[in-house]
């Protein structure tokens, strides 16, 4: 199947974030000429978001350090001749007459649609009067860095990617830290059990306490004097609490547009939202068939979210013969640890460790299917066996023949 194209189309892009930005960078990288708007709820340039618990957040804060993470620059956007509407939130979609309203009360055309709205932080349940932060965008990110720097106690509720970076963070500011998450063993879904008690262990040991499989109940008091009931009973007193307990897709001002909603914009292979023609979805709003799996998926991931906006760039451009055929690529930071995965962990299958996780050392996880095929790996500080996963999965290899040769890396 081939996509249509036409160069002169005009293409609307909602969501200025990352899918959204590199859309039209590579629309008309590709040669596409006709009018290209971009609409972006933030009235902040295009910004990167994984710099927000990593870097920005360690030391003390950089607005230097914070244009750095610009995803363009406003002359470059001026370049690409895109009509840039920054500040104003889509509100309402009309897949008929092909309209978006905005919430100025405006209208947008379009020949075309991308919807790359991406996710909002789930919203934290728990409303004291002030002193829970959430992190999603660099406004958030800013508001929390000035409490982190006051270096007094802080709560993590959630012990994902962003809640245990958050944590690592919060201690390097030289504050108390507790992290709690109902699930007995937060990190495993994340990186396998392979690596999760290692992971664990090492923010134990740099002085994060940790309530895993216990419950928030919750949260009362005012920024600098709040408590956080558990389960149980248990309070923990905080000065800052941070919920990160993942996050919702932003597709509410597409309700009643007629796209399939259902945890996120559903596509189709070629990323094409079903309900309406010439409407795409990427990126963390879009849930799309992943075709090694078998299942619909919603990626939360930077390099799915830049893949995909290359693919539909390309899928309006030149054409696409293939669905769209996704990298699989995640990576945190913790600590001093570079902790990478690709592919995925079937849950059926089994897992290969190579190497030993400990304090200062690295270490991959191979993971294969229930046939032995390597389906996924994560490594931990260790780029080269991580280059050879990426290499060599692509040829369904047996787990086992990938193992031997992260083995023989040395
Ligand atoms: C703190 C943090 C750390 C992360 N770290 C990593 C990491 O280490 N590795 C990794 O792989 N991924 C990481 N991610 C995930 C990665 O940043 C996302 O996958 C990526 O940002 C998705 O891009 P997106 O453009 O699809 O969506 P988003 O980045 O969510 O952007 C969507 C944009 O659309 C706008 N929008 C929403 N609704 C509307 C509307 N109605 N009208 C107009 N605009 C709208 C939003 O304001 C936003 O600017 C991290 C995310 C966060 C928040």
């Amino acid at each position: 199947m081939m996509t249509q194209t036409d160069a002169r189309r005009q293409v609307l892009v909602v969501g200025a974030s990352l899918a959204g930005t590199r859309t039209v960078q590579g629309l008309r990288a590709l040669g596409h000429t006709g009018p290209v708007t971009l609409i972006g709820a933030e009235s902040e340039l295009p910004y990167d978001r994984p710099p927000l618990s990593k870097n920005l957040l360690k030391g003390a804060w950089s607005e230097p350090a914070a244009e750095g993470i610009r995803l363009a620059t406003p002359a470059e956007l001026d370049g690409l001749g895109v009509t840039l509407r920054l500040g104003v939130p889509a509100v309402d979609l009309d897949t008929v007459a092909r309209l978006v309203r905005l919430a100025d009360g405006t209208t947008v055309e379009y020949d075309v649609l991308v919807i790359a709205t991406g996710a909002a932080a789930r919203p934290s349940p728990w409303r004291p009067v002030s002193g829970v932060h959430q992190l999603r965008t660099l406004a958030d990110a800013r508001a929390l860095a000035e409490r982190l720097a006051l270096g007094e106690p802080v709560v993590v509720v959630g012990g994902g990617f962003i809640g245990t970076e958050v944590a690592a963070a919060a201690v390097g500011h030289g504050c108390r830290v507790t992290v709690v998450d109902p699930l007995p063993e937060p990190m495993t879904r994340l990186v396998g059990p392979e690596i999760a008690g290692s992971l664990v262990d090492l923010h134990r040991r740099n002085g994060v306490s940790t309530r895993f499989g216990v419950g928030v109940v919750g949260i009362e008091g005012k920024a600098g004097d709040l408590s956080v009931e558990l389960e149980g009973g248990e309070r923990l007193m905080a000065s800052t609490a941070v919920v990160g307990i993942g996050s919702v897709p932003a597709t509410d001002w597409l309700a009643g547009s007629g796209l399939r909603l259902d945890g996120g914009v559903v596509t189709d292979r070629f990323l094409r939202a079903q309900g309406a023609e010439d409407v795409y979805a990427i990126g963390d709003v879009a849930r799309w068939p992943h075709p090694g799996r078998g299942v619909d998926v919603r990626a939360e991931h930077w390099t799915s979210a830049s893949d995909q906006a290359r693919y539909v760039a390309t899928a309006l451009t030149n054409g696409v013969e293939e669905g769209y055929a996704p990298t699989d690529y995640v990576w945190s930071d913790q600590y001093d640890w570079k902790v990478n995965a690709f592919g995925w962990r079937d849950p059926a299958g089994t897992s290969i460790v190579v190497g030993e996780v400990s304090a200062d050392g690295r270490a991959a996880v191979v993971h294969a299917d229930a046939d032995g095929i390597a389906c996924g790996a994560v490594t931990v500080n260790w780029v080269r066996a991580l280059n050879q996963a990426r290499r060599l999965l692509p040829a369904a290899p047996s787990a086992e023949s990938v193992a031997e040769v992260i083995r023989g890396l040395g």
